[in-house]
């Protein structure tokens, strides 16, 4: 029997019945006013986790980052991140656009940089350079296949940045996975940034939206840029229930799409026509073909599974919610035979 399984990204999943329930019961009001309850709690619920003060609820991770690098940021300035960042690569070359800030890049292992790399790539104060304000990281590295920092990796960059001045913001688009990998806690998290993006449209499932967790004074002028930037919602209190949801029911079992995609990459490194799989550590698994990743996902696509590729030989799998145990199994059943 011919199973359809998704493995193109986490971002899309479908709200369970139970989320649904959530969202037609929200109580809501108009949040441009700051009357939806069911936003507001949802901004301070979040903020609690992460041991930050306050949160904005935002319609994409894109906006949350760009909010946030404006906010960190004048005209002029300099951000530093690593060259598989999500805000460089993936944002529609949102930093210029928005903050009209120029980005230093770092070869990073994976995405992971560390405080000697950064400090050499901070600028001097010269009228020639712009000036550095700004470095961001992001946990897990998409483009890193997953990879994570620990908070231990994190500490002396945090250190680093106070020293000199520098502002923090963490891309954590997929930072329960991280969470999940690491063990470390979220509640410690607002101690070393000033800024935390948390998308609950990836992995956690929900199927709108990410939030902006900073202190209250940030949040406010935020506030003021997802409003420039049109993002300032009404009746958002439905999309902010399924939020809610998901933070309830959907962080534990992130374990469940850790372990699926274990699996895949411990059946995948056995076979023949794949060359290389990077070690999995959360829902992310990247590995190389023989043949061109494009005619692999031919062959994939024949038999109902949709992945995506990353460079001519990579292919990427992710894991998620929508992905139960009988479809790994089928998908392992297929890769064996291909
Ligand atoms: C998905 C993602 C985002 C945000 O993407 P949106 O599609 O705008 O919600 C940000 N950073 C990383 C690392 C991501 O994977």
């Amino acid at each position: 029997m011919q199973l359809t399984v998704d493995l193109r990204s986490d971002t899309v999943t479908k709200p369970t019945p139970g989320m649904l329930e959530a969202m037609w019961s929200a109580k809501v009001g108009d949040d441009v006013l700051g009357e939806d309850e069911t936003v507001n709690e949802l901004e301070q619920k979040a903020a609690a986790i992460f041991g930050m003060e306050a949160g904005l609820f935002c319609p994409s991770g894109t906006m949350t980052n760009q909010i946030a690098i404006k906010c960190f940021t004048q005209p002029l300035d300099e951000l530093i991140a690593d060259q598989t960042a999500h805000v460089y690569r993936y944002e529609g070359g949102g930093i210029a656009f928005n903050s009209a800030v120029s980005t230093r890049l770092l070869e990073g292992y994976r995405g992971i940089i560390t405080a000697e790399m950064i400090e050499p790539e901070i600028n001097a104060e010269n009228i020639h350079y712009p000036h550095t304000s700004l470095v961001v990281l992001e946990n897990t590295v998409n483009k890193g296949g997953g990879s994570c920092y620990t908070l231990r990796d994190i500490e002396p960059i945090a250190a680093l940045c106070k020293k000199r001045g520098l502002k923090l913001h963490l891309d954590g688009a997929r930072i329960f996975n991280a969470l999940t990998y690491t063990g470390d806690k979220a509640v410690d998290y607002g101690k070393y940034f000033n800024g935390i993006s948390v998308c609950l449209s990836k992995g956690l499932g929900a199927p709108v939206g990410s939030i902006l967790l900073a202190d209250a004074e940030t949040i406010k002028y935020a506030r003021r840029i997802r409003k420039v930037m049109g993002g300032g919602w009404r009746q958002a209190g439905f999309l902010a229930a399924a939020g809610i949801y998901a933070l309830d029911h959907h962080v534990e079992r992130l374990k469940i799409d850790h372990a699926h995609a274990r699996i895949l990459g411990e059946e995948l490194g056995k076979l023949p026509w794949v060359s290389n799989v990077m070690s999995v550590e959360t829902n992310i698994v990247l590995f190389d073909t023989v043949e061109p990743a494009s005619a692999v996902l031919n062959k994939l696509a024949a038999h109902g599974i949709k992945a995506g590729d990353t460079a001519k030989h990579r292919i990427r799998f992710v894991t998620h919610l929508d992905v139960h145990a009988e479809q790994i199994e089928y998908l392992v059943k297929v890769l064996k035979e291909m």
